[in-house]
């Protein structure tokens, strides 16, 4: 069996299908011989936005090479794409997925490899015309080319994403970034999947020249027929040495001699180790390639890349990262309002969009509102606190503009949509509303009242609490069916979620065009039931409820918070409760007490420390010690003489960790089973990009299928029996370990 023939299987899932289906699929790629000799090679997938890698573009691409090839009146060749915005975007995900066993993936990548190799080594030039994405194997593909002409279109972007799909490029790209722009950049893009924007590739010689989309194409044949001579592709070669030329030295210092390399490789496996904690092993393998790279060459290391990107590839790490890209994709386009319902839930236009409250919240809406290209009024009570809101805004701006992923003249066109004011002047005329006001039912129905006297019929209401339920904001309004939650998170312009709330009242069309406003204000959005808390709260405040239990029984903060950052959240919960505020957070239990009952009773702890003036970061007094502001390492020893414990209790961390996140899944299931949240999709998603829940568990509804409802049920009610009735297990648990059923 070939190589092509196995990965048709891989792709398709079932042998026989793969070698007995009859039609033949419709060709990815045309050739067009111009009368300049330059055969230009168009990828164009017809059933796909963007064209991906499967075999079947493989085995067409082998094909359209050897023809131009064996043919006399080719000189050169391009390769293009018909896509609008892409180039190509890589391996297709799917067919990866559907791959068994380790061996056909490492096969996979050393077929492609080779095939990248005869390119490279062809006798006729290959030029690589991009312009959108070249992601992946679609950069790879375009730097095993001869040269790479790129469009100066910010859609332009290159990159070796594999990372956030606990993968590594499996076809040599990160081995000729290795030897073209060093083995440092080659670990910083393999390492953090970023992109480059054309104009950086150039700069780092991983693109040959930019130039403005219409004419990119027709620079594309120039240059391939230029390459034709041999002096001037070794005249190019110099310009690539010229563009890493600052680095020169850095990189003979460094990368080429082996006390150096031995340097620069410890310090990147030291920050890789920091950053993974061991739960994400593609970075720490991409430096086994790299590192093999410096010493041995370009074919060992491409031999230990195939085998090494095989054992990724069926690794659970992948398994769940690539669940929740498929998760994520689904969501992009998922309009919010269910089926039946779509005939009413068109989403409306919305032109302008007002945001009432400039504070953290508020500006920082405001913020990702401009950026998507709407006009915005921000409103807030005075001069100084609209004032400040501003300045948070231009402030992020400005932070971009300085990194480079805007110019200075875009930074003032985006602030240029944002206006202030502290009447209601210029609100009337927006298609949405957000209030981001303070943490007051009373003042949040006021200004409700005051919107609803204003705006236009078709106006959408939000409001962006963190815990009141919508209905109760609601509850005095003339129209209800247009209010709506939309439930940000701190910081807005970082963190990627929105959870959007929907009442009994709330119209279909109401909560589509909030969903669409979320989109475009590059949010994954995941539509949730109003209740108390939403989901995101809902499951925050078990599991921070139960860190403070531990922490009264006596577990000292920093083994609390070390056991759970090691189980792979992102920080600590008692770290967390010092940012969000302990008395906020003692607040919010209390209102979660009063709907929930005692499965989400405030641990007395928490009563203990505001007693004691304890608000977190900001006012520097919580379980860390701050020092101008900034939280130090040290925690303030003085938190267990405040809760009179000793500090000197040592679980093993496997019983914080259980407790913490038990809390946690129990009570998502109760979400799922009570209708917050509309699939166990929505409600992973949520617990990733939300509220950090490790994403290569996968989150809580796959993190207990990949357990078992069994065994989950089994921790939980072992946790009843030792800790009490709020370890009561979720209905829905019971059920699902009982039929032994699964969430997908
Ligand atoms: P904040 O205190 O920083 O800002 C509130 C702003 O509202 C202040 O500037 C205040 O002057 C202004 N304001 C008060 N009454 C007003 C009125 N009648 N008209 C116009 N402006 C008025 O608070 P924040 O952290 O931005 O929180 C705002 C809302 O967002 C709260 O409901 C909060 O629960 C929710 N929220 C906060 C977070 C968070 O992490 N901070 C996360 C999600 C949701």
């Amino acid at each position: 069996m070939d190589i092509a023939q196995m990965l048709s299987m891989a792709a398709e899932g079932s042998p026989r299908g793969a070698l007995t289906t009859a039609a033949r699929p419709p060709a990815i790629l045309r050739t067009e011989v111009r009368d300049d000799g330059v055969a230009v090679v168009t990828l164009d997938d017809p059933r796909e936005t963007h064209n991906t890698i499967t075999p079947q573009l493989g085995a067409e691409l082998d094909a359209a090479l050897e023809a131009a090839a064996a043919d006399p009146t080719v000189k050169a060749i391009v390769l293009t794409s018909a896509k609008k915005s892409s180039f190509l975007v890589g391996a297709n995900i799917e067919m990866i997925q559907g791959i068994k066993f380790a061996q056909d993936a490492e096969d996979m990548s050393r077929a492609v490899g080779e095939r990248f190799a005869r390119l490279a080594g062809g006798r006729k030039p290959v030029v690589a015309h991009v312009h959108g994405s070249a992601l992946g194997g679609g950069f790879e593909l375009s730097l095993a080319c001869s040269a790479t002409v790129a469009s100066d279109d910010p859609a332009t972007v290159l990159g070796l994403p594999e990372v956030k799909l606990g993968l590594m490029p499996a076809a040599n790209g990160l081995l000729r970034v290795a030897a073209r722009a060093g083995l440092r950049v080659a670990i910083d893009l393999g390492l953090t999947g970023r992109s480059l924007t054309a104009k950086k590739a150039l700069a780092l010689g991983l693109v040959d020249e930019i130039v403005a989309p219409p004419v990119a194409l027709e620079a594309a044949c120039r240059l391939a027929r230029r390459l034709c001579d041999p002096k001037a592709y070794a005249a190019l070669v110099q310009q690539r040495a010229r563009a890493s030329g600052k680095r020169r030295v850095e990189r003979a210092l460094l990368e080429k001699n082996p006390v150096g390399r031995a340097v620069l490789f410890r310090r990147a496996r030291a920050e890789a180790a920091k950053q993974t904690r061991g739960h994400y092993p593609a970075p720490a393998r991409m430096l086994d390639v790299l590192e093999r790279y410096g010493k041995r060459g370009f074919r060992a290391a491409a031999e230990l890349e195939a085998r090494l990107f095989g054992d990724l590839v069926v690794s659970e790490t992948s398994h769940r990262m690539v669940e929740l890209f498929f998760a994520h994709t689904a969501l992009k386009k998922d309009p919010g309002v269910e089926h039946e319902e779509a005939p009413h839930g068109a989403p409306r236009a919305v032109e302008r969009i007002a945001v009432i409250g400039a504070g953290l919240m508020g500006a920082g809406i405001a913020g990702v509102s401009i950026q998507a290209g709407f006009p915005v009024r921000m409103k807030d009570t005075d001069d100084v606190a609209l004032g400040r809101g501003l300045k948070y805004v231009r402030d992020a701006l400005d932070e971009r503009a300085r990194r480079g992923s805007i110019t200075t003249l875009e930074r003032d066109r985006t602030f240029a949509h944002l206006s202030g004011t502290t009447d209601y002047s210029g609100v009337a005329s927006a298609d949405l509303v957000v209030e981001a006001v303070f943490e007051d039912v009373d003042l949040k129905k006021g200004v409700i009242r005051d919107l609803e006297r204003l705006v236009k019929d078709t106006c959408v209401i939000a409001s962006n609490t963190s815990s009141l339920p919508i209905a109760r904001i609601a509850e005095e309004a003339t129209h209800p069916e247009r209010i709506v939650g939309m439930h940000y998170f701190s910081p807005v312009h970082r963190m990627p979620m929105l959870e959007i709330v929907r009442t009994k009242h709330t119209d279909p069309r109401a909560l589509a065009t909030a969903v669409a406003v979320g989109k475009r204000q590059r949010k994954t959005v995941i539509v949730v039931r109003d209740g108390t808390g939403f989901y995101t709260t809902r499951i925050l405040a078990p599991y921070l409820n139960e860190a403070a239990h531990l922490l009264a029984e006596g577990v000292p903060i920093e083994v609390v918070d070390r056991a759970i950052v090691d189980w792979g959240f992102p920080t600590g919960p008692l770290q967390l409760l010092d940012e969000v505020g302990i008395d906020v957070a003692a607040h919010v239990t209390t209102v979660m007490q009063a709907a929930f009952g005692v499965r989400m009773r405030a641990p007395e702890a928490l009563a203990a420390l505001r007693m004691d003036d304890r608000k977190g970061r900001k006012n520097g007094r919580g379980f860390y010690l701050y020092e101008r502001g900034r939280r130090s390492r040290r925690v303030d020893d003085t938190v267990y003489g405040a809760l009179r414990v000793t500090g000197r209790s040592r679980p093993m961390p496997e019983e914080i960790s259980v407790r913490a996140t038990i809390a946690m899944i129990n009570e998502a299931l109760r979400c799922l089973d009570e209708g917050v949240l509309r699939s166990p999709r929505d409600g992973d998603v949520g617990a990733i990009l939300g509220i950090g829940f490790p994403a290569f568990r996968g989150g809580p509804f796959r993190y207990v299928d990949v357990l078992g409802a069994q065994e989950v049920l089994r921790r939980t009610r072992a946790l009843e029996q030792r800790l009490g009735p709020r370890f009561e297990p979720a209905p829905l648990l019971v059920e699902m370990a009982r039929k032994g059923k699964r969430f997908y």
